[in-house]
């Protein structure tokens, strides 16, 4: 044993023995390798004055469960302190910030479109862009904070002794800041930004499930201003995630359950005033929300994904009642069916409904579907192709709410768009506003040159109907005519208007 390490040794030893109840004890010495770990256990001999130490050297085991404990507390990628010890850590810190009525501040911090660099550059370049921001974080805290990752990119934030000069706002800029520096990963230069939601306490929450959760939804509304940014968390916030959540929850099972309907809403030709076809249009009845607008579920539909089996549904449903209508009213009616974004990326869609359409023997031609512009922004390869697709089958394809995003005249040029749908917002201000009639005036003439049909959505007047005719519009459709309404009261209807 070197020298230096013997006295270490004794000295322990000596400490030890001056407490005269102690009967075992581990100590840490250190070595020439590092520090070993040692456990001493004494035992007084009977009847005599002398004593027996027992040494063992438990430097393996020591290892062993500081491993286990690193596992259980730090993320193995970054070494910051997990999900767990972060919430141990904020509980603690709250604790604490009760009794000394110290200002606590939890940042929830969100990694803008990582998903995207790990898709497009691999999970290899993605790993070292989070240790990377792991250490980016780290620099710009002090030591009494906390940086935690609570898994794939999502980091805490955990700031105590809150004061003007140190409080959670400028520490938010500085945080989105840092990040406007590239980061330099394998001879890459490669911009990351950050969505930060802010929860502070007491204001907003005392317990840490509620603050984090907090935190969380000021975290989305920072994405949803476009991201790069911070945000507070509001009450406001707070009842638009729970309306959230419990659209959420009873989702899951409600096409089960048969809780979604299809209305229809008829369309006319004006040149004539006939009925010519119909808009499907979703429905849910829930008996614990009631009834939900589409404006309000099909977005997180979208985002759960349960927009593909409830699109699935939508499809079968229209086309059975379309061929059941055609040969009720013995006529080529047409039915147009909307699709949002995500069911593209539905890989059965298109063969789905080829099968049906040519199960119930319909032509193709009577079938059409809507898309908005929000399709085509991101210029996908498999959204091309579906497109393709879809006229190749024959399938009529329409712009929908037309007027409303950018209105782009090279989408009309690129794909081949059969129908336009002049958004409801233009139509409504037609007989007040003359901006609004030049404006519905000349997207008419436009499309006409491009060989598109023209439809008015959401015709409310007579005045507007009369207008819309004299513009040289085709089709119109709205409250003035017909509300959406159910298969059984639009088989009643009268086809057509006078
Ligand atoms: P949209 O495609 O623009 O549908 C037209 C909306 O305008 C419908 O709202 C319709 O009820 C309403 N509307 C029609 N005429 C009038 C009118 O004269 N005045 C007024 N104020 N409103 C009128 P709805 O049914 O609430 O649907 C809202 C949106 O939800 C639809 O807008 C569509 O984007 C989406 N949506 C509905 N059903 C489906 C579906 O099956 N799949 C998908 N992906 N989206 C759907
Ligand atoms: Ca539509
Ligand atoms: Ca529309």
């Amino acid at each position: 044993m070197p020298k230096k390490v013997a006295n270490q040794f004794q000295s322990h030893i000596a400490k030890a023995l001056q407490q005269k109840d102690i009967t075992s004890f581990e100590y840490e010495l250190s070595v020439p390798q590092g520090l070993a770990y040692f456990e001493a256990r004494i035992s007084h001999l009977k009847e005599s004055q002398q004593m027996m130490v027992i040494i063992r050297d438990i430097t393996e085991q020591h290892k062993a469960a500081e491993s286990i404990r690193q596992h259980a507390y730090f993320d193995s990628l970054t070494s910051l302190p997990n999900r767990f010890l972060s919430l141990d850590r904020l509980s603690q810190m709250l604790k604490e910030a009760q009794r000394s009525k110290e200002k606590v501040a939890l940042l929830f911090l969100d990694l803008d479109d990582f998903k995207k660099v790990n898709d497009s550059l691999g999970h290899e370049v993605g790993d070292k862009l989070l240790i990377e921001s792991a250490k980016r974080l780290q620099n710009v805290l002090r030591k009494e904070d906390t940086v935690g990752r609570l898994g794939g990119d999502e980091f805490i934030i955990l700031l105590r002794n809150l004061n003007e000069h140190h409080n959670a706002l400028s520490i938010a800029e500085v945080l989105l800041k840092t990040f406007r520096e590239p980061f330099n990963i394998d001879d890459r230069e490669l911009i990351l930004t950050l969505s930060i939601g802010i929860a502070l306490y007491p204001v907003n929450g005392v317990v840490a499930s509620d603050l984090l959760r907090n935190a969380d939804t000021a975290m989305y509304q920072a994405k949803g201003l476009g991201r790069n940014t911070y945000s507070f968390f509001t009450q406001e916030m707070n009842i638009v995630m729970q309306r959230r959540f419990a659209i959420e929850e009873q989702m899951h099972g409600a096409l089960e359950r048969n809780e979604f309907e299809l209305y229809y809403q008829p369309q006319f030709d004006l040149s004539n005033n006939n009925m010519i076809g119909a808009e499907a249009l979703l429905r849910w009845h829930n008996p614990t929300l009631g009834n939900v607008t589409p404006d309000e579920f099909i977005p997180i539909a979208e985002h759960t994904g349960l927009i593909v089996p409830i699109g699935q549904f939508v499809i079968k449903q229209a086309l059975e009642f379309l061929s059941h209508w055609q040969h009720k009213q013995n006529k080529k009616l047409t039915m147009a069916v909307n699709l949002s974004p995500r069911q593209f990326r539905d890989k059965k869609l298109l063969s789905l409904i080829q099968k049906t359409i040519n199960d119930l023997g319909i032509d193709f031609k009577d079938f059409e579907l809507e898309i908005t512009e929000g399709v085509l922004m991101g210029g996908q390869r498999y959204i091309k192709d579906a497109l393709l697709e879809i006229n190749s089958l024959g399938i009529k394809l329409s712009m929908d709410d037309f007027g409303t995003g950018y209105s782009s005249l090279s989408y009309l040029r690129q794909y081949n768009f059969d129908v336009l749908k002049i958004d409801r917002s233009f139509i409504n201000g037609i007989t007040i506003n003359k901006s609004d009639c030049d404006l519905v005036k000349a997207t008419i003439a436009m499309s006409h040159s491009l060989g598109l049909l023209v439809v008015a959505e959401g015709v409310e007047t007579k005045e507007q109907l009369v207008l819309l005719k004299e513009l040289g519009c085709d089709f119109v459709q709205g409250y003035y005519l017909s509300k959406p309404i159910t298969a059984k009261q639009l088989i009643n209807l009268k086809s057509d208007f006078t």
